[in-house]
């Protein structure tokens, strides 16, 4: 970390981040080291209590943060897994306490470290808190970001804020450095345009997924040893359910489909049986059980989307997208906010090297470099989905293949499944697959499998 300040385009050595999210958040943490003041303005006010909010609707959600994840956040931010595992977040022996089922095959359980695992919200109370212990952030709630101000060739030189839904301004603030931390919707690309610059090309997958989810409480061993299951959606079944402890012993079940026709219920009666065919009967039993402390949450995401402003030719000074701005992947992946965070990490690499000038460029390269792998296997892992259109059904039908074949490899053999942790967790280089005795693992299994694949965990069922 820089711990000399570096001069801001016009003096003021202030920074602004738009957003509180996890993206915002680690935003706000980078740039702590570099500027005098770092604002953070958000939009929603937040709960007393650590809960879902308007502008997060997704985190009523299952929200696994990969050990790749929490590596980065743990430069940022000493101790901070520790201190949510204190705080009654779960630890989980990767892969000794998890069950994860892939293409339809259960992933060999060898010890491969700890992921914490807690709710969305009481990961960013605890985030949010320690930004906030930061003595040059300052986090301003209940305001939303209408524009940016920018002033001839010096580009965007601060922001207007309004009351959220109201149309007047009720300030302008002055700022070297803007940051688009506010989500997907792509509000930092659009500012492009009134700023007189090309938007960024997008690359939309349409992958038609929609998620329903609840949050249990559930006596103590219930539920087996596992900590965590995760069954993954197949060609022939593309359905998938994700059941993980999180903090003081509340579980949270994240059932999710592609296509209209997979697209899991809303209503208590018609939740569970969702999950037939996905959890053992030993599991559902426990859940019909357990006492509901949510209702049920829905939510529908359409695309992949992925903004290339690393490929603009012209770029506006002191202004950048960072997070779910740059690149939303699809959420049954896992990887979205461990991205956010290694482009914060980029972000702060970036302002150490050189400053804010030409920080727009410099941020982006690296912004695109983080998310180049994640999105690869995630697009490649959605396009072998007949659901997911676009894709020419011999390639789907190979890269099927090539996901079973590994998946197949990974059932038996230990560095085949270290392989396919670490590159989904974004613990290690996906390159790890590529390794000759990986490759030769996976080759062997390339056939089409003699026996059954399995689909739901085995249990009493
Ligand atoms: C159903 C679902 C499940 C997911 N599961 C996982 C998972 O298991 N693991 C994982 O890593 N990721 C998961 N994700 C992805 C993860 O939620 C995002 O990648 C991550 O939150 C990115 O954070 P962000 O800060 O960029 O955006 P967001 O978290 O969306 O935050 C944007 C913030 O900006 C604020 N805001 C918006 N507009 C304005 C404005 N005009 N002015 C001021 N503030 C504004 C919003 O209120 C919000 O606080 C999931 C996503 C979904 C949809």
């Amino acid at each position: 970390m820089n711990p000399v300040p570096i001069r801001g385009r016009r003096g003021t050595n202030h920074a602004i981040v738009l957003g509180a999210g996890i993206g915002g958040l680690c935003a706000a943490r980078a740039l702590s080291g570099a500027f005098e003041r770092v604002t953070v303005v958000e939009r929603d006010t937040f709960p007393a209590v650590p809960g879902v909010r308007r502008g997060v609707p997704q985190g009523a959600h299952v929200h696994s943060l990969t050990p790749g994840g929490a590596q980065i956040l743990e430069e940022s931010f000493s101790g901070f897994v520790e201190e949510l595992a204190a705080a009654g977040g779960t630890l989980a022996g990767a892969l000794d306490e998890l069950d994860i089922v892939f293409f339809g095959l259960r992933l060999r359980q060898v010890p491969l470290g700890r992921v914490l695992q807690v709710s969305r919200p009481f990961l960013e109370d605890r985030l949010r808190a320690r930004v906030q212990a930061l003595p040059n952030v300052d986090l301003r709630t209940g305001l939303e970001a209408t524009a940016p101000v920018a002033t001839g060739s010096a580009g965007v030189t601060g922001v207007r804020l309004a009351r959220p839904g109201e149309a007047d301004v009720v300030e302008s603030v002055d700022a070297d450095l803007v940051v688009d931390a506010m989500g997907r919707a792509g509000r930092g690309a659009a500012w492009h345009r009134s700023l007189g610059y090309e938007e960024p090309a997008t690359q939309r997958l349409h992958v038609g997924v929609a998620y329903a989810s609840r949050r249990y409480r559930v006596p103590p061993g219930a539920l087996g040893a596992a900590k965590g299951v995760l069954i993954g959606a197949t060609q022939a079944r593309p359905r998938g359910a994700v059941l993980t402890q999180q903090e003081n012993d509340a579980w949270v079940l994240s059932l999710y489909g592609f296509g209209k026709d997979n697209h899991p219920p809303g209503t208590p009666e018609e939740f569970l049986g969702f999950a037939d065919g996905l959890l053992v009967a030993d599991t559902r039993a426990a859940l019909r059980d357990a006492e509901p402390i949510s209702g049920i949450s829905s939510f529908r995401y359409p695309a992949s989307v992925r903004r290339d402003f690393h490929r603009l030719r012209r770029l506006p000074e002191g202004l950048i997208s960072i997070g779910d701005a740059v690149c939303s992947l699809n959420p049954i992946y896992g990887a979205g906010m461990a991205v956010a965070a290694l482009e914060a990490k980029a972000l702060r690499a970036c302002l150490d090297d050189g400053g804010v000038e030409g920080l727009p460029r410099r941020f982006y390269r690296e912004a695109a470099r983080a998310v180049r792998l994640p999105w690869l296997f995630s697009t490649m892992a959605d396009r072998s989905m007949p659901q997911v259109p676009g894709t020419h059904p011999v390639l789907a039908g190979l890269l099927a293949n090539a996901f079973r074949a590994t998946m197949r490899a990974a059932a038996s053999d230990a560095r085949v499944a270290a392989a396919v942790w670490n590159a989904v967790s974004l613990t290690g280089s996906p390159a790890e697959l590529a390794r000759p005795r990986v490759m030769a693992s996976v080759l062997r299994h390339w056939s089409p499998p003699r026996t059954a694949t399995v689909g739901a965990l085995p249990g009493k069922d």
